[in-house]
């Protein structure tokens, strides 16, 4: 079993575009009121106080979109200049990022992950649910000032639609052989999104490598937190190809991770609701920091246990009541 270190933290649950697998429009979510959401300060407790003590040592801060949250370059400064924080990395659509990333760059962060869906502008504002000006040049002048900024690595992320953009695998692919980027193609989930999965399904990750090997070959590689990803490159090329199969394969058994909603909800499991922990209420109610520790250390010694409860509920078709953006993709 793998040693669970790393946390996804959600610093917020709203989101300025409405993706149609993650949030989809019409969808009514209840947002967590502002005096609900954790503040900078107490998530620097939790993290020095709780989860770094109990081995937590690698950090991504997600959402929603990350870039909403106020004061996140000084949040970011705080948490890479604490001692432990071995890994801090950020997931964006990469909207606000053009005149924020030298920013984070210079408050400590070197590692990020954007969303590009499709290279296609029309079918980019589809799949993220918004009309009128395009989104799409300011999410690829995002990426473009990451890059020069000097983030690296420098990760894409895929959601692969059937029928929406896997016909532009290959082109996304292609943006890794003359640029040290980083694809991943993530294999769309049944989270939050029922309707659109029960009709539009998903595809295995094997099939898209296959289409990419057709086309110039793939062998095996690797990177700087890979995570669940399977990681191959084409032959040649500067940066990579990664697989999340979470459908396809399961991988609870390498699970590392742990994830904190916008409230201050600690999650064991992506898949599942079991045995979460409300330490926001704890820590406001003043319950001692010795005591949330040892409810965490206890959390984690039946994550094993809990992953694998996944298996009851169905990754094959069950879907689950709160969405991506919810949870903290
Ligand atoms: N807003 C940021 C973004 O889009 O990158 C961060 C939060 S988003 C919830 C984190 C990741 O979850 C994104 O890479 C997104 O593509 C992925 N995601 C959301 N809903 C998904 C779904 N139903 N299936 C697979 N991946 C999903
Ligand atoms: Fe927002 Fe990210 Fe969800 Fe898209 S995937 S709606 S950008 S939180």
């Amino acid at each position: 079993m793998a040693e669970v270190d790393y946390l996804r933290i959600s610093l917020i649950d709203r989101c300025n575009f409405n993706c149609l697998y993650c949030m989809p429009e019409g969808a009514e979510l209840d947002y967590i009121l502002k005096q609900n959401l954790l503040s900078n300060s107490e998530l620097l407790t939790l993290i020095q106080e709780v989860f770094i003590p109990v081995g937590f040592q690698r950090f991504r801060l997600t959402g929603g979109e990350p870039l909403m949250r106020p004061n996140l370059v000084q949040l970011v400064r705080e948490i890479s200049l604490l001692p432990e924080t071995r890994d801090l990395s950020l997931t964006t659509n990469g909207f606000l990022l053009a005149p924020l990333a030298q920013d984070l760059y210079d408050a400590g962060l070197r590692r990020i992950n954007i969303s590009l869906d499709s290279l296609d502008p029309d079918t980019f504002d589809f799949i993220i649910g918004k009309r009128g000006r395009s989104r799409w040049p300011d999410v690829w002048q995002g990426i473009q000032t990451a890059h020069r900024v000097g983030f690296d690595p420098l990760k894409l992320n895929v959601v692969v639609i059937p029928g929406v953009n896997d016909a532009e695998v290959l082109d996304l692919a292609a943006l890794t052989i003359d640029r040290r980027w980083h694809v991943r193609f993530i294999e769309f989930m049944p989270v939050g999104n029922g309707e659109l999965f029960s009709e539009r399904g998903w595809i295995p990750s094997e099939e898209l490598r296959q289409s990419i090997r057709n086309r110039w070959g793939l062998e095996e590689s690797q990177i700087l937190g890979a995570g669940p990803a399977d990681v191959f490159k084409i032959p040649g090329a500067l940066g990579t190809l990664g697989f999340i199969s979470q459908m396809s394969e399961c991988f609870c058994d390498r699970c590392n991770r742990m994830r904190l909603s916008a409230d201050g909800w600690l999650r064991p499991c992506l898949l599942n609701e079991i045995g979460q922990l409300d330490l926001k209420t704890a820590l406001r109610a003043g319950v001692p920091l010795a005591h949330l520790r040892e409810k965490v250390k206890q959390l984690l010694e039946i994550k094993p246990e809990i992953n694998f409860k996944q298996r009851s509920t169905g990754t094959g078709g069950g879907n689950y009541t709160r969405t991506m953006s919810q949870i903290g993709g």
